[in-house]
């Protein structure tokens, strides 16, 4: 981050996995005070939900969890209904796995800043990342930058400047070996390997680079990475 935020506050959007909560370690190290928001969206697991719960408590961090989940009604994705196999394809298009939720982290992003607006925040930290994820097209930087103004258009009065929403993502380049290697510069790869739970399919079975199924797309990324990391950075 070039800039220095530690006079201020950030919201970390949060789901109780590795990639939040590594945000949510980065933020506590560069910003003066740090919030959470996590999403309830009719998930198959409540599992994610009570892994963002315990791992903000064990940080004292104040959580506010917003329940969205008439989203399932509204888009199609696995995490909501049809095939369980992770592997399938989405019905919008085969480059698609089915676990996408159309619109989903534009939704995030809107309920975040109205949030955060209201608490008095204008940082949002976000998980996201366009290396190892493929046909995810809201985890795009271009779609965070196009975001980013479309948040600051949509509260840009003529007659007060108040300062704009600023997103940031610092995870949005870095391979998953990359990301343990950030959790290990951060001091909290024990935590990420021992708290967070990234699995499809809400598996809560212990592996040397954490707990999931080891099978799920999730997880296979994970166990990837982490070997990676230990063979380039161990
Ligand atoms: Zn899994």
């Amino acid at each position: 981050m070039q800039q220095s935020y530690s006079n201020e506050e950030a919201l970390v959007l949060t789901s109780g996995g590795q990639d939040s909560t590594t945000c949510l370690f980065w933020a506590v190290k560069n910003f003066k005070a740090v919030h959470a928001v996590s999403f309830f969206y009719g998930q198959k697991h409540a599992a994610e939900i009570e892994a963002a719960g315990a791992i903000c408590d064990k940080l004292k961090i104040d959580l506010k969890t917003l329940d969205i989940s008439f989203l399932k009604d509204l888009v199609r994705s696995n995490l909501f209904q049809g095939t369980p196999d992770v592997n399938a394809a989405h019905a919008l298009s085969p480059e698609v796995p089915s676990s996408f939720v159309p619109y989903r982290n534009l939704l995030f992003l809107t309920l975040a800043a109205a949030w955060a607006g209201t608490i008095g925040v204008r940082h949002l930290v976000t998980g996201v990342c366009e290396t190892d994820y493929s046909g995810y097209a809201d985890c795009r930087d271009v779609f965070i930058k196009s975001a980013q103004a479309t948040l600051n258009l949509a509260v840009d009065f003529h007659d007060t400047k108040p300062q704009g929403v600023v997103i940031h993502t610092p995870l949005m380049w870095l391979s998953k070996a990359e990301e343990f290697r950030l959790a290990q510069e951060l001091g909290c790869l024990d935590f990420i390997i021992n708290e967070t739970l990234t699995c499809y399919n809400g598996d809560g079975t212990r592996h040397e680079w954490g707990k999931g199924c080891a099978d799920c797309p999730a997880c296979r990324l994970r166990a990837k990475g982490f070997l990676e990391f230990k063979q380039k950075y161990e």
